[in-house]
């Protein structure tokens, strides 16, 4: 029910998770953070429950880097398991997923006709799937998210991050609220600018159809046509 990120250079994960605490108030029942190791391998953790199940988890498997990702999830497909649990992976992807992508079920068939295996009840691994299955392609990072965006039907709010991809994190909008949060050297994404806001205080909100590549020291926007486009930077009010 909220999704948070950060492309820097301070460890992601204890950043992603106090990020998580603050989205707490919008209710959950499972979370997760994954984070690009410094080898580029994508690592995920991921608890069923409170926020302190997931605290536990990471204790007894931290993840490192400076680029991650994570989700308070508000089960709508398949049950508040762990392995159900944001975010998730296929090949060298993973993503977080608010909201509901309507036509999963029609993707998911074409995807498993292809030779991909599903291991989770959600409709949000099929994000996760297609967009892999661009990258199998041959498409960058950059092009395998705008191929996959066109085919989704639904809500969404999206994170992604990618394998051997350090630095950079592709997001995207569709009636779910999603907003950058502007730093020095480091890039956030957030549910809500209380998600962003000891991190940052510029703030950019995406409109609805937009979607946005960070690295530490870029941001671009694309609305649903793919043209580049400026969204104002709004300062947030002094919260403390
Ligand atoms: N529909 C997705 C799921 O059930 C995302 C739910 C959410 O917004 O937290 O996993």
């Amino acid at each position: 029910c909220g999704i948070c990120g950060v492309v820097g250079h301070r460890p992601a994960t204890p950043i992603v998770f106090e990020a998580l605490r603050r989205l707490e108030y919008r209710g959950y029942d499972s979370a997760g953070i994954a984070t690009i190791a410094p080898d580029g391998q994508i690592t995920r953790c991921r608890a069923a429950g409170k926020l302190d199940n997931l605290a536990a988890a990471l204790k007894a498997h931290p993840l490192q880097g400076t680029t991650g990702i994570g989700h308070t999830r508000w089960a709508t497909h398949g049950a508040p398991t762990t392995n159900n649990a944001h975010p998730h992976q296929a090949g060298r992807v993973a993503i977080v997923h608010n909201g509901i992508i309507e036509n999963f079920a029609e993707l998911k068939k074409i995807l498993e006709g292809q030779g991909r295996q599903f291991v989770t009840e959600t409709d949000s691994e099929i994000v996760a799937h297609l967009v892999d299955s661009y990258l199998d392609q041959n498409m960058t990072p950059q092009q395998a998210a705008a191929a996959a965006l066109k085919h989704l039907e639904g809500a969404y709010a999206l994170a992604m991050i990618f394998e051997d991809h350090d630095g950079l994190m592709i997001g995207a909008r569709h009636g779910a609220p999603l907003a950058i949060g502007y730093g020095e050297g480091e890039m956030f994404l957030g549910s809500d600018s209380l998600a962003l806001a000891p991190l940052s205080r510029r703030i950019t909100y995406l409109e609805d159809g937009d979607w946005c590549v960070l690295t530490p020291q870029s941001v671009e926007i694309f609305d649903r046509t793919d043209r580049k486009v400026e969204r104002p930077i709004q300062i947030a009010a002094q919260t403390q």
